[in-house]
């Protein structure tokens, strides 16, 4: 199975001339299709909204793909919505994919199970593929409840499919899972390789239930990767890839955690 290596940019870096440094850094290791798919990993940069246009400009003829941190739940396209961007307008912007449903978004958005479905079926009617975020709070964790918590956030795909049949035909190939304990996000805290396969297994069994074309789930884990962390994740074999955050933002450490998941995978 492939490998994938997703950075999630966030509201960073400050300027356009810090953008354009990193994705110089990026695009002189990573300078042709050809050495990219030598990784066997694909790689993908989630810049901030303003920044997506002149990102993907410049990834559109590298192997990097670009994705959207979020859309509008509102409409797919335009609207009165003040603030907003449709997932028609990131998709023009060149995002190919979107992140959705952030434990960031979720927190200081208060985003809920049908705001997310709205999201996911915009995404998809505009071809966008999703980055679905789920994971349990510290004080769910300490309470044994993470797979509760994954079970009520993965019913946005179970409905989306109830809802949305003509939209899913090929879901598996535009659907990515990313599981972050919302603890280990940012925190240098991370759970064990163990609980980590363990809750992919559980998250790859409960998708494959919702329909037999989803019966091979990617499922990234997310949560303070990092250069020196990245090899026992890639050596779980549940473990699809990494959503990295603030070690995507040098290409160094970002290229190190890719080539992680390149060698577990070669
Ligand atoms: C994230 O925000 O998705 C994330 C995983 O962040 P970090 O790698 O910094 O923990």
């Amino acid at each position: 199975m492939q490998a994938w290596v997703i950075g999630n940019w966030k509201q960073n870096p400050a300027t356009s001339h810090d953008v354009n440094a990193l994705l110089d850094d990026l695009l002189t290791a990573v300078d042709t299709q050809e050495q990219a798919n030598a990784t066997g990993c694909q790689l993908m940069v989630a810049p901030s909204c303003i920044h997506l246009a002149s990102v993907s400009a410049r990834l559109k003829d590298s192997p990097v793909l670009c994705a959207a941190q979020d859309i509008s739940a509102h409409s797919a396209n335009t609207g009165a919505y003040t603030g907003d961007c449709s997932a028609q307008q990131v998709a023009d912007a060149g995002a190919t994919w979107t992140i959705l449903g952030h434990s960031e978004r979720r927190q200081y958005h208060q985003e809920s199970h049908d705001c997310l479905l709205q999201k996911m079926t915009h995404a998809l009617t505009q071809g966008l593929g999703v980055i679905f975020c789920i994971g349990e709070t510290q004080a769910q964790y300490d309470a044994e409840e993470t797979l509760d918590v994954i079970d009520a956030q993965l019913a946005v795909v179970k409905d989306l499919l109830a809802q949305q049949s003509e939209l899913t035909a090929n879901l598996s190939e535009r659907l990515i899972i990313a599981y972050e304990p919302v603890w280990a996000i940012g925190t240098g805290k991370v759970p064990t390789v163990q609980e980590v396969s363990a809750t992919h297994q559980h998250i790859k069994q409960t998708v494959a239930g919702f329909a037999d074309s989803l019966d091979s789930m990617t499922v990234l884990y997310g949560g303070s990767v990092n250069a020196d962390n990245a090899d026992s994740f890639a050596a779980d074999p549940m473990i699809d890839g990494a959503l990295v955050g603030g070690a995507s933002l040098k290409a160094e450490s970002f290229l190190a955690i890719a080539d992680a998941f390149r060698r577990a995978t070669s």
